[in-house]
């Protein structure tokens, strides 16, 4: 079902500043820009709660090579590290309504404790976490806390799901979709090292940016059933969304930032003009 082209949607390109743009990036670009047709906005996010794999240099060069591109976005430019309070704020709802749970767990307890029962289930994310700390007593939680144990804070997805009800989303390309973000089981929405998690900031920032249309790569599709989870938990309007196809390299392999032959920036110092890095990108307007 293709949207009308002249809709006017909030649109957003959201990427982490973990290294260059590559040309799949442009591509992702343009389809979220033109998305949002006339009279409609377009944002640009920095994903760059991950302290150790972010770096501003890369958050230059993304301004930099999206203007090259073409591209123009309302000012100012959301940077997630900058907004922990909006998530603290909606970590805060989430334990009001008794949601979220801290877990003390190291990789190495989760692992072997899937190890020990020998069935945990398998979510898109890989294995579920297996509930060790999903059921201490507050007295425990609070001595451990006390104690200056690090914890995350997991969803307790059963519960979430029980209160939130049956949820779908729209796709633009896929149609409807039932939510089962029961799927992934308790996942992390705040982590030890940030205050957040990917999954939360996300869906906090979509909404605060009054995203009307989620354009993103298919790779995502999976986790918009937390997103959606979410956002009914919050109260939040659901967008409407387009996971785009993935733009590969000539052998059929995905994209990575590794691949910084086809880095925006490469093809531009090699002599590429916008246009045929446009073109190379695969999109058609
Ligand atoms: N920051 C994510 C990435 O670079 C994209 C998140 C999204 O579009 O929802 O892959």
């Amino acid at each position: 079902m293709a949207k009308s082209k002249t809709a006017s949607e909030v649109t957003r390109f959201a990427p982490s500043p973990t290294g260059y743009l590559h040309i799949g990036h442009a591509f992702s670009a343009l389809t979220a820009y033109h998305a949002r047709g006339k009279g409609g906005s377009f944002h640009l996010r920095i994903e760059d709660i991950d302290p150790v794999r972010c770096k501003d240099e890369f958050t230059d060069a993304i301004l930099e090579d999206l203007k090259w591109l073409g591209l123009e976005w309302e000012t100012p430019v959301r940077k997630q590290s900058d907004h922990m309070a909006d998530y603290e704020k909606a970590l805060q709802k989430l334990t009001l309504k008794g949601l979220l749970y801290p877990c003390f767990c190291t990789r190495t307890e989760i692992k072997a404790e899937i190890v020990k029962s020998g069935h945990a289930p398998h979510g898109p994310d890989g294995p579920a976490y297996p509930g060790i700390c999903r059921n201490l007593s507050d007295e425990k939680r609070e001595d451990r806390m006390d104690d200056g144990e690090a914890y995350v804070r997991r969803i307790d997805m059963k519960g979430a799901t029980a209160i939130a009800g049956p949820l779908g989303w729209k796709d633009l390309g896929m149609g409807m979709n039932k939510a089962q973000p029961e799927k992934f089981g308790d996942v992390v929405l705040a982590r030890k090292d940030v205050p957040t998690s990917y999954h939360l900031a996300v869906t906090v920032d979509d909404h605060l940016q009054g995203v009307t249309l989620v354009t993103r790569g298919a790779d995502l599709a999976p986790s918009t059933d937390i997103h959606r989870l979410l956002q009914g938990l919050l109260s939040y309007t659901p967008p409407a969304y387009h996971h785009h196809r993935l733009i590969k390299d000539t052998t059929g392999r995905r994209l990575a930032k590794r691949d910084q032959d086809m880095s925006i920036r490469a093809l531009r110092e090699s002599g590429y003009t916008p246009e045929e890095v446009v073109a190379m990108s695969g999109f058609e307007g």
